[in-house]
C-alpha cells in the first residue's frame, strides 16, 4: 500500500510594513526549499500578492479593522499597539479554520512563526496548543537594546534622554552605544515605545527566536541573547544572500539601470531613505546642493509621500530641479538589491534600516548614515564605529557636510579603505550563507526537528 506523505506547515504572520514582509518573505522561501509548506496570514493593510513569485504558498487575510488615513494618523507605535489588538481575535478564528479545514492527518501545522512585533498570534496558537517562533527582521543588538530598555527605570531614563548632555555618554553594558544612538524610535512617544519594547522582548511561550542576522556580524549580541532568553537563538542571515523573494510593495523604475549602465565603476552614489521615513524640504535642498558640489553622479529614490504635505516633489523649488539635473537620476522606487549589484554604485546613503544596512553589507558597498528612528541608530553605529564601513551624519543637515561625506565615500582614499573593509564583511557573510556555514547551519538546526519530529 502507498504511503501516505505527511505534509508539514509553517504559518507565518508579518507585520505589514515592506521592511518586515521582505525579510518574512525571504524567510517562507527559505523554508519551502526545506520542504515545508507555507500559509501566509496577513492584515488587509500592505497584502503581498500570491503573484507569480509564490505559487505554491497559502495566502489567507484577516480584517484588521484599522482604515488606511487612521494607519498615517496614528504613527507606526500606536499602529503596532493597536494592530495587537485589533488582530488576537481574528487571528484566533483564522487560525481555527485554517486547522479544521486541514484536518489533523496529512497536513500538521508545525509553528506559527511571527514577526517580534506581532505578539497577537501567541494566544492562539497557545489555544491550539501550535509551537510559536519570533522572527526577528532587524538586528541582534537592537534586540538586545530592547531587553536592557524594557528593564530601565522609566522615570530616570526619560529625565536623561532630555539631557543634551548625557546624549553623547555610552550607555552602560551596551558599548559602543551613546544614549542617543539607543532605539528609542522618532515614530512615538517614549513611553509607547517603551511599553511596546516590554511585549516584544517578552518572547513568552515561544519555544525559539531566529534572528535576520549572522554571527560575524553581532557575535557578543547574540551571545548575550541566547544566554538571556533562554529558548534557542538562530541567527539565519543575512536571508537575501541565498534567497530570492521579491515582494516589493511599491512599483519598481527599472529606468535607472539603464543610467547606471552608463557611469563610471565605483562612482555613484544611491540614496534611499527606505518606506517609511520623512523628510523636510529644507533638508532635501542641502542634499541637492552637497550633492551637486560634490561632483558625483547619484541616483536618488525619493518615494511618493516621503516629503511631508506633498504628493511627491512638486512642493520642492525650482532650484531643486536644477541642482539634480545634471548629475542627478531620481526615481520613485527603486529595485534596491540590483542597484546595490550594479558596478557603477560606489556608496549608499541610507537611512540604515536593517534590510538595507543588510543588502548594503551583502554587496560590499560602503555607506553614508543618517538614521531617523529606531534601530536605524544602532545600525548607523555599527557600520561607522564596530564595521567601520559608514561615515555617519550626525545634527543640521548642512550642504557642506554632505559634500565632505559624498568626497570621503568615492574620492578619497578613506573610502577606498572603507570599501577594503566592506567587501571583506561581503565574503564572510556569503561564506555564512554557503552550505556549512553558521547562518546555513543555524537554518538547519532550527528546521531538522521540525522535519524529524515534527515538533519543537
Ligand atoms: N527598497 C526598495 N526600493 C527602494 C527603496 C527601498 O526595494 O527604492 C527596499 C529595500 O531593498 C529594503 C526595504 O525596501 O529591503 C526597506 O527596508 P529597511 O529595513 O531598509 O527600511 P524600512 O523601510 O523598514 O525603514
Amino acid at each position: 500500500m502507498e504511503e501516505k506523505r505527511v505534509k508539514i506547515r509553517i504559518v507565518l504572520v508579518p507585520v505589514p510594513a515592506q521592511g518586515h514582509i521582505t525579510p518574512m518573505m525571504q524567510l517562507g522561501k527559505a523554508l519551502h526549499l526545506k520542504g515545508f509548506s507555507i500559509t501566509v496570514i496577513q492584515t488587509q493593510h500592505n497584502r503581498v500578492s500570491s503573484s507569480k513569485d509564490f505559487p505554491d504558498f497559502q495566502f489567507l487575510t484577516i480584517p484588521d479593522s484599522l482604515p488606511d488615513s487612521d494607519i498615517k494618523k496614528l504613527g507606526t507605535i500606536q499602529f503596532l499597539i493597536k494592530l495587537n489588538q485589533f488582530c488576537e481575535a481574528t487571528f484566533k478564528h483564522c487560525l481555527g479554520q485554517l486547522l479544521q479545514e486541514q484536518g489533523n492527518d496529512d497536513d500538521n501545522i508545525a509553528c506559527v512563526v511571527y514577526d517580534e512585533y506581532i505578539h497577537f498570534s501567541k494566544a492562539a496558537a497557545k489555544a491550539f496548543q501550535i509551537p510559536t517562533v519570533v522572527f526577528s527582521t532587524i538586528n541582534a543588538t537592537a534586540f538586545v537594546c530592547r531587553s536592557v530598555l524594557a528593564k530601565v527605570n522609566e522615570d530616570q531614563f526619560l529625565i536623561d534622554m532630555k539631557d543634551p548632555e548625557v546624549q553623547d555618554k555610552v550607555f552602560q553594558g551596551l558599548h559602543p552605544l551613546r544614549y542617543k544612538d539607543l532605539p528609542t524610535s522618532a515614530f512615538g512617544p517614549l513611553e509607547s515605545v517603551l511599553k511596546l519594547y516590554s511585549e516584544t522582548v517578552n518572547t513568552g511561550t515561544a519555544s525559539a527566536v531566529i534572528i535576520n542576522s549572522a554571527s560575524c556580524l553581532e557575535s557578543s549580541s547574540l551571545a548575550w541573547l541566547q544566554q538571556e532568553l533562554q529558548v534557542p537563538v538562530y541567527p539565519i542571515g543575512p536571508l537575501h544572500i541565498a534567497i530570492t523573494a521579491p515582494s516589493s510593495l511599491l512599483e519598481e523604475d527599472r529606468s535607472c539601470i539603464e543610467w547606471l549602465n552608463n557611469q563610471k565603476p565605483s562612482s555613484v552614489i544611491y540614496i534611499s531613505l527606505g518606506s517609511l521615513a520623512l523628510i523636510k524640504t529644507k533638508d532635501m535642498l542641502e542634499m541637492a546642493q552637497g550633492l551637486s558640489n560634490s561632483n558625483q553622479p547619484f541616483l536618488w529614490v525619493i518615494r511618493p509621500g516621503s516629503i511631508p504635505a506633498s504628493e511627491w516633489t512638486e512642493s520642492l523649488p525650482e532650484e531643486f530641479d536644477k541642482l539634480v539635473s545634471e548629475r542627478g537620476y531620481i526615481v520613485k522606487w527603486a529595485p534596491q538589491m540590483e542597484v546595490l549589484k550594479h558596478p557603477a554604485v560606489g556608496g549608499f546613503w541610507s537611512h540604515c534600516g536593517w534590510n538595507s544596512t543588510l543588502e548594503s553589507l551583502g554587496e560590499g558597498v560602503p555607506m553614508i548614515c543618517r538614521p531617523f528612528s529606531g534601530d536605524q541608530r544602532v545600525n548607523a553605529r555599527y557600520l561607522e564605529n564596530v564595521w567601520r564601513i559608514g561615515v555617519q551624519l550626525e545634527g543640521k543637515l548642512e550642504k557642506g557636510i554632505v559634500e565632505r561625506a559624498v568626497k570621503r565615500l568615492i574620492v578619497d582614499e578613506e573610502g577606498a579603505e572603507m570599501r577594503k573593509r566592506a567587501i571583506d564583511l561581503k565574503e564572510k557573510l556569503e561564506t555564512s550563507a554557503r552550505s556549512g556555514g553558521s547562518s546555513c547551519s543555524s537554518l538547519d538546526d532550527f528546521v531538522n526537528p521540525l522535519k524529524t519530529k515534527n515538533s519543537l
